[in-house]
């Protein structure tokens, strides 16, 4: 029999008994505490008047019983984890043997030090067993920070859903470490689903897995499995869930990550169903965008995107979760806790899209003026990975972030570029487009999408060494086609040609018109490319020679903002100018022509 802890001396052999009996009780799965334990609890601290305590793991077995308050008893060593982003995995209910069942310093501290999944102190009051409950407060900028909970009825507290507190505590806890996967290694399993006409199954997942990857978990095993609908409260089958189940403990996966968008429900009963951590291929993409987000405005745009995710997704524990949140005295008269956080959140959604939009019209001035200003500007597109900012590094030595990757550029960023011929055109690298891309996310980055919508020429960059590129090209079609700018001008760029073996499949590609094989690492084909941007570009920009008088020098800064100048000389008679400019800036500058306008423009004419 295992023994009962701390101050048991002069304790009756029967009180003793009693104490022992709880190592045979099981709390149900979860359930934080039954109430007729709790009633036990009190019935022998009323007999002894000390404190009572037991602790449970996560099965709901109890693992140690002890007499005398939480911080002076020695328990056998906890077994458990307690990492940064982790709680022990054990919890701690004791009786108060006075009337108030307020969580003391003690207490507090010891939920701390140990991190304990909970604590829990109950007392009886007048005849009425009520409870307090602290918990770990990972939203508060204090790791050791706590909140509290109580009095509550031993029913309440009995009802609260234990294994979500506990993976909220924990996946918050995440959070505050930058991101939902932690710095410690999370060791993933994959789960998908095969609907027919989608993609292979295998692709989809292997995609996954390098999303996984680059959120930096490690991913231990992929199960998939063929099913039509999918089941509405699990997702998967049921026998499904039991083979996840075991294949996880062989594993030892603390997170699983489905292929597709789960419903919040479906994501609460599989975290209760298999007591683990379950995020969604939205959640996981939301994740790596948050990390990688630089500039102010993709920053907002992604906790946008992720306040709309988890919005409905709180559900039924508003009690837990408004302390989660951290904002004790925010609540209204006569509104529930839940009310409180959704009240919340939607006043940070509201806040954070007036400031987009602020930060959108400001951009919408920018581009008035570049368009103005009629540079022609060029968007690169292409599904993720296929090598964009490689390229438009290669075209600019821009310095843009590339790295093999999944999603290594988030922000749209733009460059002069000089072509061969000495005329300049404006380059818009973009975030990468990806199968199953979440629809918040389209929303949220609606801001690069439009750089794409108002480009003069998009460049379609291709993995021609992927063995899905075709499928990409597809799914990126498709998110040109939602933003209305798949009928725009388009070249196909087949990149990573240094990694072809096969010259039929080039042959194939090349009879595409408008289309072009380079590779961006190695620089190949990229005079080929050049030019074609070249004879696209003179399309829009006019060359002119023109003679300023002193008393219009100040169009000289006109020229330099709305075209490129080759050639500035003071003579006598004026500023001679050798220029590329747009049409409509070359219209305004027709009096100012001095001898032969070089292309056949409908200038002269
Ligand atoms: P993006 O997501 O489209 O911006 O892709 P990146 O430019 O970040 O490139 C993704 C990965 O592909 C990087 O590791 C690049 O080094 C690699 N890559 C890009 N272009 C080429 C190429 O022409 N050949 C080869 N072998 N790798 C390339
Ligand atoms: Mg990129």
């Amino acid at each position: 029999m295992p023994e009962v802890y701390g101050e048991i001396s002069g304790l009756r052999k029967s009180i003793i008994d009693r104490l022992e009996q709880f190592y045979a009780a099981t709390v149900p799965f979860g359930q934080i505490i039954l109430p007729e334990l709790a009633s036990e609890l009190l019935a022998i601290t009323a007999q002894i008047n000390r404190e009572v305590a037991i602790y449970l793991n996560r099965r709901g077995q109890v693992t140690a019983v002890a007499v005398g308050d939480v911080r002076t008893v020695a328990l056998p060593e906890l077994d458990g984890r307690r990492a940064e982003n982790r709680l022990c995995g054990i919890r701690c209910i004791h009786t108060h043997p006075g009337s108030d069942s307020e969580l003391s310093g003690p207490d507090l501290t010891a939920l701390t030090v140990m991190r304990y999944d909970v604590m829990v102190a109950i007392s009886e009051n007048q005849g009425v067993a009520e409870a307090s409950l602290g918990f770990i407060s990972p939203a508060s900028a204090a790791i050791s920070e706590v909140s509290t909970i109580g009095p509550i009825s031993l029913q309440e507290l009995a009802q609260i859903d234990f294994t979500y507190l506990y993976l909220e505590i924990e996946r918050q806890l995440g959070i505050k470490n930058r991101s939902a996967i932690t710095a410690e290694k999370e060791k993933a399993l994959l789960v998908g689903v095969e609907k027919h006409g989608g993609w292979e199954i295998t692709a989809s997942l292997e995609e996954l897995a390098q999303l996984a990857e680059t959120a930096g978990a490690e991913v231990l095993g992929v199960i998939s499995q063929k099913k039509e609908r999918p089941d509405p409260a699990l997702f998967i089958g049921r026998g499904k869930l039991e083979e996840v189940r075991l294949l996880r403990q062989q594993y030892g996966a603390n997170l699983v990550i489905f292929d597709d968008e789960l419903s919040p429900a479906q994501q609460r009963n599989l975290e209760q169903a298999l007591n683990v951590k379950i995020i969604d291929r939205t959640a996981l993409i939301l994740d790596i965008f948050a990390q990688r987000a630089r500039s102010h405005e993709g920053k907002l745009q992604v906790e946008l995107a992720q306040l709309k995710y988890n919005l409905p997704r709180l559900g039924g524990q508003g009690l837990v979760l408004s302390r989660l949140g951290g904002g004790i005295g925010t609540r209204g008269p006569g509104e529930t806790k839940l009310e409180v956080d959704r009240r919340r959140i939607r006043g940070r959604i509201s806040e954070i899209e007036k400031e987009i939009d602020n930060i959108r019209k400001h951009r919408g001035l920018h581009r008035e003026r570049r368009q103005q200003a009629k540079i022609p500007t060029i968007a690169l597109v292409g599904y993720t990975n296929a090598g964009k900012s490689t390229l438009l590094n290669k075209l600019t030595n821009a310095g843009v972030l590339a790295e093999d990757k999944l999603f290594a550029t988030l922000d749209p960023t733009t460059r002069r570029i000089t072509l061969p011929s000495g005329k300049e055109t404006l380059l818009t690298d973009t975030v990468g487009f990806i199968q199953k891309l979440p629809h918040q996310l389209i929303a949220a980055f609606r801001a690069t999408f439009e750089e794409v919508v108002q480009a003069d020429l998009l460049l379609h960059v291709q993995d021609i060494s992927h063995p899905l590129f075709e499928e990409q090209c597809g799914a990126v079609f498709e998110v040109l086609r939602e933003f209305k700018a798949d009928t725009k001008p388009l070249i196909n760029v087949y990149n990573k040609l240094d990694k072809i073996g096969d010259p039929y499949l080039l042959q194939r590609l090349l009879r595409q018109p408008c289309s072009v094989a380079i590779s961006a690492l190695t620089g190949e084909g990229i005079d080929r490319l050049f030019t074609m941007l070249d004879a696209f570009v003179s399309v829009h920009l006019i060359d002119m020679d023109l003679l300023l008088p002193y008393s219009e020098s100040g169009l000289l800064s006109r020229l330099y903002d709305g075209g490129t100048v080759h050639s500035v000389e003071y003579r006598d008679g004026g500023i001679a100018v050798k220029a590329s400019l747009p049409q409509d800036l070359a219209n305004r500058l027709k009096n100012f022509i001095q001898g032969d306008v070089t292309t056949n423009d409908p200038i002269s004419g």
